[in-house]
C-alpha cells in the first residue's frame, strides 16, 4: 500500500524524508532572527522576575529542565515551562514581546534600558491602546493571551470548534476576549488576519506564518546542550520527536537542534492520523496548498493542539533538509500513553504531548546506543476535573 493510501485508511506510519541532508548545509533562515529572540527574551528577564514571579528560580528566563525516564529515555518537560504550560510559552510568548517593544521604541515609552517598567501602570496604559489577535486550537491562545494582558494590551482569541472549554474559560479569566468559531483552526486563523487588517493598532499574530513565533521556538534548542546528560555524537546520536500541528513549534526546535548538534541528532515530528498536515506538505511537496480534508480525512481528534488540517506556509520547506522523518498517531495510541505517563512517573501531559512517545516506541529498539529526547509539549495548565476523564 503507498503512504497515501495508509494515511486516507488512518494507519499509524512513519514515513522517511527523501531530502534530508545527513549532514545538515541547508540552513534557510537567517540566522540573526534567533540571535535576536534569544537576546531578546534575555533583555525581558528582569522584567518577568517582577511579573512571572515563578520565573525568579531560572532568573526570569522561560525554560523547562528533562526528567530522566531510563538511562536512554529523556523527556523535555514544557508542560512545565513557566507562564502557560506549554511549548507556546516559546514562540507565542516571543512574539509578544516583540510588539510590546516595538511600540515602547516607536512610541518612546522606554526611559532607559531597565526593561522592569513594563511591568509599570504608564507603559501598561500605553499598550491598552494597541490590541492583539490571534487564531489558535487553544494554547497559543492561552500564551498569547496571557501574555499580552499581562503587559496591558487587548487581546482578542479566535478559537476554532476542537479548543477545549477551559482554555476559552481561563482567557476570558485573563480578560482576553474569545471568539468561537464554528469551523477548524484555518477558519479562526483567516478570521483572525481578517480582523487585523484595516486596523494600524492592531497586530496579528500569525501561526501559519510566523517567523517570529518559530525563532522564539529556536531558542530552546540553544538551551538545550547544557541539559543534556551527555553530548551526542554521529555514532551515539540524539532522537528527538516532538508533537505537530501547524508546524512552528517542532519545526523551530529542530531547526535549532539540527543548528547546533548537525549529524549527531535525528529529527521526528509526529501527528494525529486525522491531521497529518506536515506529512502530507512534505510528501506531496504541496505544503500548504493542500489540506488533509482534501484526501478525505477529518480533522478530528483528541490532540486538539495538534488538530491542523493545513501546514505552515514556510516551515516545511525549511524542514526538507533538516527533518529526518514523519510518524502518525492515533487516539488510542495518545490516550493510552496519557495514562501510562502518568502511572509511571505522575507527570500529567495533555493528550497532544505525548505523541512523541509513538516515536520513542517505534524507533528505541532501531537505534539502541542512541539518546532518545521525547518533547512533552504541554498539559500544564489542564484543570484536575479535566484530568480526570482520561483515567475513568
Ligand atoms: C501547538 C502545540 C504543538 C505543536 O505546535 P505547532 O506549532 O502547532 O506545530 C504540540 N503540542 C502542543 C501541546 C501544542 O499546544
Amino acid at each position: 500500500m503507498t503512504w497515501i493510501e495508509q494515511l486516507k485508511q488512518q494507519q499509524p506510519i512513519l514515513w522517511k524524508n527523501p531530502h534530508v541532508e545527513q549532514v545538515p548545509q541547508t540552513f534557510l533562515l537567517d540566522d540573526h532572527l534567533i540571535d535576536e529572540a534569544e537576546a531578546r527574551l534575555e533583555r525581558f528577564a528582569p522584567y518577568f522576575e517582577v511579573a512571572f514571579p515563578e520565573t525568579k528560580p531560572t532568573k526570569g528566563i522561560i525554560e523547562s529542565p528533562i526528567t530522566v525516564l531510563t538511562d536512554q529515555t529523556l523527556l523535555k518537560r514544557d508542560d512545565i515551562l513557566p507562564v502557560s504550560g506549554s511549548i507556546k510559552a516559546r514562540g507565542g510568548i516571543h512574539e509578544v514581546l516583540l510588539l510590546a517593544e516595538q511600540v515602547a521604541r516607536a512610541e518612546q515609552l522606554l526611559t532607559d534600558e531597565d526593561y522592569r517598567q513594563f511591568a509599570t501602570i504608564r507603559i501598561q496604559k500605553a499598550l491598552a491602546r494597541h490590541t492583539i489577535i490571534v487564531g489558535s486550537t487553544g494554547n497559543l491562545g492561552l500564551s498569547i493571551g496571557i501574555m499580552s494582558k499581562k503587559l496591558g494590551f487587548q487581546v482578542v482569541v479566535h478559537m476554532s470548534h476542537d479548543a477545549k472549554q477551559w482554555k476559552k474559560d481561563m482567557l476570558r479569566a485573563h480578560g482576553a476576549e474569545v471568539v468561537e468559531h464554528a469551523g477548524d483552526y484555518s477558519v479562526a486563523v483567516r478570521t483572525g488576519r481578517l480582523q487585523a487588517e484595516t486596523e494600524p493598532l492592531h497586530h496579528f499574530i500569525d501561526d501559519e506564518n510566523s517567523q517570529a513565533l518559530f525563532a522564539g521556538y529556536a531558542v530552546a534548542a540553544r538551551r538545550l546542550k547544557q541539559q543534556l546528560p551527555t553530548a551526542p555524537t554521529v555514532q551515539n546520536p540524539l532522537i528527538v520527536y516532538v508533537p505537530c500541528g501547524v508546524g512552528g513549534g517542532p519545526g523551530g526546535v529542530i531547526y535549532g537542534l539540527k543548528q547546533q548538534f548537525g549529524a549527531a541528532v535525528k529529527c521526528c515530528m509526529v501527528e494525529p492520523t486525522a491531521s497529518p498536515c506536515m506529512l502530507l506538505g512534505m510528501a506531496t511537496g504541496k505544503h500548504d496548498q493542500i489540506s488533509v480534508q482534501d484526501i478525505g480525512l477529518t480533522n478530528e481528534t483528541i490532540a486538539d493542539g495538534l488538530a491542523v488540517g493545513r501546514a505552515s506556509q514556510f516551515v516545511g520547506r525549511l524542514m526538507e533538509p533538516l527533518l529526518d522523518g514523519i510518524l502518525t498517531v492515533t487516539d488510542d495510541m495518545l490516550r493510552n500513553y496519557v495514562r501510562n505517563v502518568w502511572q509511571r512517573e505522575q507527570i500529567f501531559l495533555e493528550p497532544s504531548a505525548t505523541a512523541g512517545f509513538a516515536g520513542l516506541d517505534m524507533l528505541r529498539e532501531r537505534y539502541p546506543t542512541a539518546q532518545h529526547l521525547v518533547w512533552a509539549t504541554g498539559g500544564g495548565l489542564v484543570p484536575t476535573a479535566e484530568k480526570c476523564q482520561y483515567f475513568a
